[in-house]
């Protein structure tokens, strides 16, 4: 009670506390959505459990009290992450905004990791970063305690929670052990971090970690920046070369493949297309993906083809575009990896590719993994929510954050940008997804979808065996392949019952069936197609089956942008509309920050964004006064490179 009244009157002061923090250090004029709430409750001692999307800014949460913490005198935060791979870029943007910060990994020898320690227990380090597995360890709990003792342990941050669940897309078994923090040093606030939002694993975080007296801070998961499209797959390697070469020619992107062997190709492909593509997967040495690793953080418009081994954790903030070539497994790991673009706030692409063969393939992963039948149950109905977004016809940023539990409010210019007739239509629009930016023509799939359903139910009876999607689209369009005649198909009743659909047509409706879950593939008996209960109601034309038309064209790949909202790499110097010789300054800024980068050893987006340099050249600055102000530009900054910067742009 002493505490709080104590507390109360230093309220105000440290919302100042806090404000000069993020302007001085960081360079930013303003909190961004819950940021600030979350900054005054964690410095003033609170637990926070943080859901914010990628690239939302969750960093500044714990890392702005952390230092204002320190500054009271209160110690060391000790950041929980288990990113060692990026600890040494993270820990080298904190000192670049000249903050004391360090890791310990096992990426540093024994003599390294004595000096920092030495250091952490003197409560000189204001951040320090480390991965789970060590943090429990005895040895390090056996150094926790001492600073506990001398009043040194500020704060817990534990980034990435949702590795604490299994119902989370990045289980981590080492996640489970941290519970010992709170138990251990009950008074030492914590602060629980990730960008997963799905209800199930929120409850486990909380559960698991003993958060239930945390305060929840859970902000907007619409990243509006993101246009999504999810194209049919047809050639999926020459879509995305068109992609590519329409709208991100020398853009920093990450193509996603199921696969380590697709993954070589596409990078091999893009190579040879020119483009400077990287693989990355789980199968290379571990020093061959560091290497790749940090030539995507560190070079400009790199490519990086990868498995979803890569990207947790990535904070490049330029990643123009992410391409899926093969269907995730479920929303949350869709979301969570098309965030990874665009998290300066600029235009990026989502782009997917999907056909049946994923939908089979993903099915089929489902049966044949070792899970109990409950988990089977709760992964097809995750994977159902996907392919119903894939389907969708309507608006895809209305379904995505409808199944993160969240309303989607349109901001109104998005709203007045659509075209006329769009008010008669009450269903809401972000007018940023391909849906609607180039609404789909619908056609009514009911009566072919009945077609296919007789033809398996009839192809089931004659032969008493089910055959696949191929050979029983060959029986409804009337094709008299080998295995037709073979099996006596063409004499079904319903043989060439739907020669008016072309395949594709037929694909897209068995798609929106096994979807909705209306045909099922037996992964066990060669992908089988078979009817369920839901079939019935199908059948007896109780469920309409709307579709999207597909296109003949090649176009409907990917519509062209209109001019001037390409979400290119020049996009931070097109919106402010550089002059010719702004345009100069901006080029010379990015060739000495190239230099920079290379000399410290850091990605070029540490030392400034694109954005804070096309500020610079757009303002011809020709005092250090000049520089105050641009976002991104705090005090060490300005210290370290204002003179650098404005000899730059004087030349
Ligand atoms: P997350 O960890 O939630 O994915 P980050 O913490 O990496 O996101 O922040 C995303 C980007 O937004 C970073 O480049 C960061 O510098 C920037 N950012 C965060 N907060 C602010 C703010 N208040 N003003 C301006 N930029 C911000
Ligand atoms: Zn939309």
């Amino acid at each position: 009670m002493v505490l709080k009244t104590a507390h109360a009157p230093a309220l105000a002061q440290d919302d100042t506390a806090a404000h000069s923090v993020l302007q001085q250090v960081f360079g930013y004029a303003q909190f961004r959505g819950p940021q600030q709430a979350v900054v005054e409750h964690v410095a003033q001692g609170g637990d926070a459990l943080v859901l914010m999307p990628t690239g939302g800014g969750k960093s500044l949460c714990y890392q702005i009290p952390a230092i204002t913490r320190q500054q009271e005198g209160r110690g060391t935060t000790v950041v929980i992450s288990p990113l060692i791979a990026l600890m040494h870029d993270q820990v080298g943007a904190l000192h670049e905004a000249g903050v004391s910060a360090a890791f310990l990994n096992s990426t540093l020898s024994g003599e390294e990791a004595s000096v920092v320690e030495r250091r952490m227990l003197r409560g000189e380090i204001t951040l320090l970063y480390a991965a789970p597995e060590r943090v429990t360890t005895p040895r390090f709990l056996a150094q926790l305690d001492a600073m506990h003792e001398g009043g040194k342990l500020s704060l817990f941050a534990i980034d990435e929670v949702h590795c604490v669940s299994q119902w989370g897309h990045d289980f981590r078994p080492e996640y489970r052990a941290l519970t010992v923090l709170h138990q251990r040093y009950p008074g030492v606030p914590r602060i629980a971090l990730t960008a997963t939002a799905d209800a199930l694993t929120r409850e486990d975080i909380v559960e698991r970690l003993q958060l239930q007296d945390a305060r929840a801070f859970v902000s907007s998961f619409d990243r509006p920046n993101i246009r999504y499209t999810i194209v049919e797959k047809r050639d999926a390697t020459a879509q995305l070369l068109r992609f590519i070469a329409r709208e991100h020619e020398g853009d920093a992107g990450i193509v996603y493949c199921q696969s380590r062997k697709r993954v070589e190709e596409i990078a091999q492909t893009l190579c040879q297309q020119g483009m400077d593509a990287l693989p990355y997967h789980a199968g290379l040495d571990a020093r061959v993906r560091q290497a790749n690793q940090d030539r995507f953080l560190r070079d400009e418009g790199v490519v990086m083809v990868a498995t979803i081994a890569f990207g947790m954790g990535i904070d490049k903030p330029d990643v123009r575009f992410v391409a899926h070539l093969d269907m995730p497994k479920n929303i949350e790991a869709y979301y969570q990896e098309t965030g990874r673009a665009g998290r300066d706030g600029e235009a990026a692409d989502a782009w997917m590719v999907y056909g049946l063969q994923d939908v089979v393939n993903q099915r089929r992963m489902i049966d044949e993994s070792p899970a109990g039948e409950d988990f089977k149950q709760l992964l097809r109905g995750k994977l159902d929510a996907l392919l119903g977004l894939a389907e969708a016809i309507d608006c895809r940023r209305v379904r995505l954050l409808g199944y993160f539990g969240e309303v989607y409010h349109a901001a109104s210019d998005a709203q007045s940008a659509l075209g006329p007739g769009s008010g008669a239509c009450a269903a809401k629009r972000c007018g940023n997804c391909d849906n609607c930016l180039f609404p789909a023509q619908v056609w009514d799939g009911t009566d072919a979808a009945r077609k296919l359903l007789s033809t398996i139910y009839r192809v089931q009876q004659s032969s008493g065996i089910g055959f696949g999607a191929g050979h029983i689209m060959d029986i409804v369009r009337g094709r008299k392949t080998e295995k037709v005649t073979q099996h006596g198909h063409a004499d079904l009743s319903t043989f060439g019952i739907g020669a008016a659909f072309s395949e594709q047509q037929l694909r897209s409706v068995l798609r929106q069936l096994i979807a909705i879950d209306a045909v099922s593939v037996d992964a066990q008996a060669f992908n089988t197609l078979r009817l369920t209960a839901a079939s019935r109601a199908v059948l007896k034309g109780d469920v309409q089956v709307p579709l999207r038309a597909p296109s003949a064209s090649p176009s409907v790949d990917r519509p062209r942008r209109g001019a001037g909202t390409k979400a290119s790499a020049a996009k931070a110097a097109a919106a402010l509309a550089l002059d010719d010789a702004a345009q100069l300054r901006y080029a010379a800024l990015r060739d000495w920050r190239a230099e920079v980068a290379r000399a410290h050893n850091l990605p070029a987006y540490v030392i400034f964004h694109d954005a804070t340099l096309a500020a610079i050249a757009q303002r011809a600055p020709r005092s250090a006064d000049d520089l105050q102000g641009i976002s991104g530009i705090g005090i060490k900054k300005l210290e370290a490179y204002g003179d650098e910067v404005l000899r730059v742009v004087g030349l």
